[in-house]
């Protein structure tokens, strides 16, 4: 018998410990096949602070999340030993210092073959993390919804911020770029020739305003066709999806993805070589429904749903 969520009939849901989809807390991936994973940093935002809340209450919000997925059949504590692992202690004064801790904990993650679920935290922690995925299977292919391309060569001079992660990692050989894939880009930029870099290295960009009332179903099947079987990591910033549905968040943009197309682009990602992925830039200080909390929880949860070993019935 797997672990499995605590069940609302055994305690009441709004009751008991917070944990991820109250699923046990483990103290090392030895044994486990997935993992969740709070890096509760936030030093790396360049507006609105407070995504280093964003793990606590992402599992707060988790707790009304049942174990079997209705709409794909999809039941992953049948076939995978889950638990929450807990947060990464970053070191909250120090980006430089809080990098190698990350990709330290992911590098022991990796080890035991357990395949990480990341509650963030600003984005800049996709960087530290990718390191340790391609330190154990080479350079990855990538889908990546946001709302921005995160590529700048630095922000205010600083090489490691929220906005960077993605041209450090091109830079230091971690993704494999012909198969990287950039959904839901959009607002307004500094230049004309903003998105032409990601472009260069080989990025395919998906522009918010070109999928605008699209399902995404045809998009994820050309991108499943393209990365075949490689190794692919899933970044999702929550900014990927319009303010309406996620305004807790530190960099809104307008005119964005729905919640349907982000559940139609990770159900999407059914069949992949998922290695990994992460739901990151939930600021819960500017989540007063607690709307964007829950549905990070919930994409979460679908990116589970996808990994590869989970049976369908
Ligand atoms: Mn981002
Ligand atoms: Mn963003």
């Amino acid at each position: 018998m797997k672990n499995q969520p605590l069940s609302g009939n055994a305690m009441p849901r709004f009751g008991g410990i917070a944990s991820m989809m109250r699923l046990p807390v483990a103290s090392s991936a030895q044994g486990l096949d997935a993992a969740f994973i709070g890096v509760p940093l936030d030093i790396g935002t360049s507006h609105r602070p407070g995504a280093r809340f964003g793990p606590r209450e992402i599992r707060s919000e988790s707790s009304l999340i049942r174990p079997y997925n209705m709409a794909t059949g999809a039941a992953p504590f049948d076939t995978l030993q889950v638990a929450d692992l807990g947060d990464v202690p970053i070191n909250t004064y120090s980006i430089e210092k809080s990098l190698p801790i990350i990709t330290d904990f992911y590098q022991t993650v990796l080890r035991e073959g357990c395949k990480p679920l990341t509650l963030g935290g600003d984005h800049t922690i996709a960087l530290p993390i990718l390191r340790a995925m391609a330190a154990r299977h080479g350079p990855v292919a990538m889908v990546h919804v946001d709302a921005h391309a995160d590529v700048n060569a630095d922000m205010f001079g600083e090489r490691i911020a929220h906005g960077t992660p993605f041209r450090r990692a091109v830079e230091e050989n971690l993704l494999d770029c012909h198969k990287v894939f950039q959904i839901g880009l959009r607002g307004s930029g500094y230049a004309r020739d903003d998105f032409d870099w990601p472009r260069e290295q080989g990025f395919t960009l998906v522009m918010a305003h070109e999928v605008w009332y699209q399902s995404l179903a045809p998009l994820m099947a050309k991108i499943r066709a393209q990365i075949g079987t490689a190794p692919c990591y899933l970044s999702f910033d929550i900014d990927g999806i319009d303010p309406a549905y996620a305004g807790g968040t530190g960099t809104p943009e307008i005119g964005g993805l729905s919640v349907p197309q982000a559940l139609e682009i990770i159900r999407g990602c059914h069949g992949l070589n998922l290695v990994g992925g992460d739901l990151v830039e939930v600021s819960p200080a500017y989540d007063t429904s607690g709307n964007t909390a829950l549905l990070g929880a919930n994409l979460l949860y679908e990116m589970l749903c996808v990994l590869p070993g989970v049976t369908r019935r």
